[in-house]
């Protein structure tokens, strides 16, 4: 296919979905077959200024537009997804990999956020205290900022736009999106689809790019809120390049999330637990488990995993029965074939390697099959990287104290997991562990969205999380107002300097 015929991803500005001008175009392939879908432009900085221009217009009256109005549209929103749930997770499979299932799962956990913003009647409410001095009432009241924006990453096309978009508009803001130049047209699906359901021009804006773009987001003095979803190394960027400029900011990055399993813990249901958390998705989730702490006894359970490891079928998410996808692309491949060969040479046991797996009839695909090294340490270069790939690293320790301390350890603080059947060894984890989503024989414990995502330490840059309560006072700002009220007839008290109200 000659460039001629292969479709443009269009930018929206203003109710309008419209092609680029730009002379930057980058290719979105399929990872399974290298076939190219479509060209994502690369948006020039005036595309970005109309973006951000009619995102302002549009701000004037969609900040008082009624709440139930607001509330529909999101109603509607959400059975416009259900309703066209197949046909979006298959673009999302064809640009991104991963399984017909686990797109459609993609798109779940962003429709329950979409969910949730048709409750803002409730969520937005404020404060009131009556007679803080006599005859003196307080209120707050969270007022939306203004024009937000959001960057997301290639791993959940889906649900995470649906994480920012739909909270940040429903709070009565208007929004930016750049999303991922790796896997832009499920993101696009959704926002015909927002706008069918009834959000009006300028209030959703899609511009793309990379750096660039990402760059002129955190600069432009018009918009007052970044959400980024991506990479520490980014997120970290981007949060000190959007504070220095004033903007409010919340970044939720990368991870190594570890699973301790204790001895007492239920073998089959964890070693299934492990396996599919390491593996699912090619591994390309930030909440995948990819670091197992084995404690005690369950140290001899690595050639137990390693069976049900190698019962996964690798093959095109579009195919039945694949468990483990291809990876995004041809350089994520080189990366994690790389890192593995790393692995070996530092001295990890390479049990199980899926690297150049045979995929009949996918041959050119970014496939690698689930891979485990066991007898990993902290000073080796594969616990140190973020893989991104379907790659368990095994670690042991004596006490289940030991297994936290590596936990607490690590730079990051995502997601982690403990296997046992003990209350009190569970209750000890979750006091002690230092990281944001805890899992108790829960391996990928993604809270939903009447909680926030959260994250610690290296994780998270940024107080408040992207949906749940939490993104309601990231998407506003609160005011106070203490309010007195007088009778015609009141007599007055005379002059008063000091600072009480009696
Ligand atoms: P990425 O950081 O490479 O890209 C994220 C976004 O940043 C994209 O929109 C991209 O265009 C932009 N970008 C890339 N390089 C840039 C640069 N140099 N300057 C400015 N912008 C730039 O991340 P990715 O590879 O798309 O996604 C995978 C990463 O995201 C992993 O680290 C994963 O753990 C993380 N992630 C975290 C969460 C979470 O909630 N903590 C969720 C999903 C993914």
């Amino acid at each position: 296919m000659s460039n001629a015929d292969t479709p443009t991803v269009k930018l929206l500005i203003n109710g309008e979905f419209v092609e680029s001008k730009t002379s930057e175009w980058r290719n979105v392939i399929n990872p399974a077959t290298q076939e190219v879908l479509a060209r994502v432009p690369f948006a020039t900085d005036d595309e970005i200024e109309a973006a951000v221009a009619s995102a302002k217009e549009a701000f004037k009256t969609w900040r008082k537009t009624g709440i139930g109005t607001r509330a529909r549209i999101f109603l509607k929103y959400q059975q416009l997804i259900r309703e066209n749930m197949k046909e979006l997770a298959a673009i999302l499979t064809a640009e991104q990999g991963k399984t017909l299932a686990d797109a459609e799962g993609d798109i779940f956990r962003g429709l329950e956020v979409v969910e949730h913003a048709a409750s803002i009647g409730n969520l937005q409410l404020g404060e009131l205290a009556n007679n803080v001095a006599t005859g003196v009432d307080t209120y707050t009241l969270l007022q939306p900022l203004g024009v937000c924006a959001g960057i997301t990453p290639f791993n959940f096309p889906a649900m995470i736009p649906l994480w920012m978009f739909p909270m940040a508009i429903v709070t009565g803001n208007t929004f930016v999106l750049k999303p991922s130049e790796q896997d832009p047209m499920v993101t696009m699906r959704l926002t015909e689809l927002a706008l069918e359901a009834g959000i009006p021009a300028g209030v959703l804006n899609v511009v793309h790019g990379g750096p660039d773009a990402v760059n002129a987001i955190c600069d432009h003095k018009d918009i007052k809120a970044v959400s980024f979803v991506g990479s520490t190394k980014v997120g970290t960027h981007v949060y000190n390049r959007a504070s220095q400029a004033g903007k409010r900011a919340q970044c939720m990055m990368g991870a190594k999330n570890h699973a301790i399993v204790m001895p007492d813990a239920n073998k089959d249901q964890t070693l299934n637990a492990l396996a599919g958390s390491a593996f699912g998705a090619a591994g390309q989730r930030c909440m995948a488990v990819s670091v197992a702490v084995l404690v005690g006894e369950a140290r001899d359970w690595v050639p137990e995993l390693a069976e049900k490891a190698k019962t996964l079928k690798v093959s095109a998410g579009a195919e039945d029965g694949t468990d483990v996808g291809p990876l995004i692309s041809r350089s994520a491949l080189e990366r994690v074939n790389g890192l593995i060969q790393k692995g070996a040479d530092e001295g990890a046991e390479l049990v199980l390697d899926g690297r150049n797996p045979t995929v009949p009839g996918y041959e050119e695909g970014n496939f690698v099959g689930p891979t485990i090294f066991n007898g990993v340490t902290a000073d080796m270069t594969i616990y140190q990287e973020e893989i991104f790939g379907p790659v368990l690293c095994v670690m042991h320790a004596e006490t289940m104290e030991e297994a936290i301390e590596i936990i607490n350890a690590n730079p990051n603080g995502n997601g982690t997991a403990i296997f046992t059947r003990s209350g009190a060894a569970a209750r000890r984890f979750q006091e002690d562990i230092d990281v944001g989503q805890v899992g108790i024989n829960v391996p990928i414990p993604v809270p939903v969205p009447i909680f926030s995502f959260t994250g610690s330490r290296g994780s998270k840059l940024g107080d408040l999380g992207p949906y749940g309560k939490q993104v309601i006072l990231f998407y506003t700002q609160t005011k106070t107002v203490t309010a007195r009220w007088f009778d015609e007839d009141e007599v007055a008290t005379g002059v008063n300097t000091t600072i009480r109200l009696k």
